[in-house]
């Protein structure tokens, strides 16, 4: 039987769940935010001020406008490490919540308690233990690429995948989600997305579509269909160079295709593989990758 995980009979919406405007240390008004992803062809945007909830009421949307938040705390184990917490759909007064800013796990509880989702923001950017991400109950998502962590401000840390493979080989499969962070307005916009599908564009479809995993994210190739059928996954995508196939097991010679123009692959799972997630890489070096399916 067919399991898809991107369905080609659902529709597919563009969106950003991470930006800042002036009304934290973003470099551009929330209106002006706003117009910039419409006319950049997003279909709906998030924006995640700092520790504040711009009512999208307040602004004259050319595209759906999902209200937002980014909570930040600093957790210290073995190490200190930054955990930022995006929350999308939540109400506008989450910051008078009780013990909002206390704990991470707080802040999640506040952010769904107010009808919003969580999702865990830039991992490789905050160091993050995967042990600290596992530990938390109730994030809908996690951001496996935050274009403000890579080039040119923060060196090559937009890429969590390193961390995130050892939180599924964990068993810790969460959805995938790509996200700007956008600050300065030169350089920092429009570069990444996560692509939901869902029938509607609606708030509620594209939250629920996110809390079923029916997302990914991408930076331009777009995945256009993704199953699993008898034991084979199959991914049909825009023109690429590479697909990958990325998994628990250490090596497998079937994982990597290298063909230029390649719109389609598949790969015959193994035994002793508990999750499977696909990334693709266009001509232009740009990446899309999956949310991890996992197989346990
Ligand atoms: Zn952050
Ligand atoms: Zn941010």
């Amino acid at each position: 039987m067919k399991h898809y995980y991107v369905d080609p009979a659902l529709p597919q919406w563009k969106g950003n769940f991470h930006c800042h405007t002036t009304q934290s240390d973003g470099s551009r008004p929330p209106q002006e935010v706003a117009d910039l992803y419409a006319q950049a062809g997003y279909d709906f945007l998030a924006l995640t001020d700092h520790r504040k909830v711009v009512d999208p009421a307040s602004i004259d949307a050319p595209l759906l406008l999902i209200p937002g938040i980014e909570l930040d705390y600093v957790v210290t184990r073995r190490h200190a490490q930054a955990v930022h917490l995006i929350g999308v759909g939540v109400g506008l007064d989450l910051m008078s919540a009780p013990g909002v800013m206390e704990s991470p796990q707080q802040g999640i509880d506040a952010i769904i308690a107010s009808g919003g989702k969580v999702i865990f923001a830039h991992p490789a950017w905050s160091l993050n233990d995967p042990e600290e991400i596992e530990e938390l109950k109730g994030i809908s998502a996690v951001e496996v690429y935050n274009h403000m962590s890579d080039e040119p401000w923060n060196g090559r840390r937009g890429d969590s995948t390193a961390i995130l493979d050892l939180c599924c080989a964990h068993g810790f499969c969460l959805p995938f989600v790509a996200g700007d962070d956008c600050h300065r307005y030169d350089v920092d916009q429009c570069h990444s997305a996560l692509i939901v599908s869902a029938p509607e564009l609606t708030r509620e479809g594209v939250l629920s579509a996110l809390e079923q995993g029916l997302v990914y994210a991408s930076q331009g190739p777009q995945i256009k269909e993704l199953f699993i059928e008898d034991g084979v996954v199959t991914v049909r995508c825009t023109a690429a160079m590479q697909i990958i196939f990325n998994s628990n097991a250490f090596f497998s010679r079937e994982r990597v295709v290298n063909q230029r123009g390649v719109t389609e692959a598949s790969y015959t799972l193994r035994p002793t593989e508990t999750y499977i997630r696909v990334e693709i890489t266009d001509v232009w070096g740009r990446r899309a990758w999956s949310s991890p399916i996992s197989l346990r």
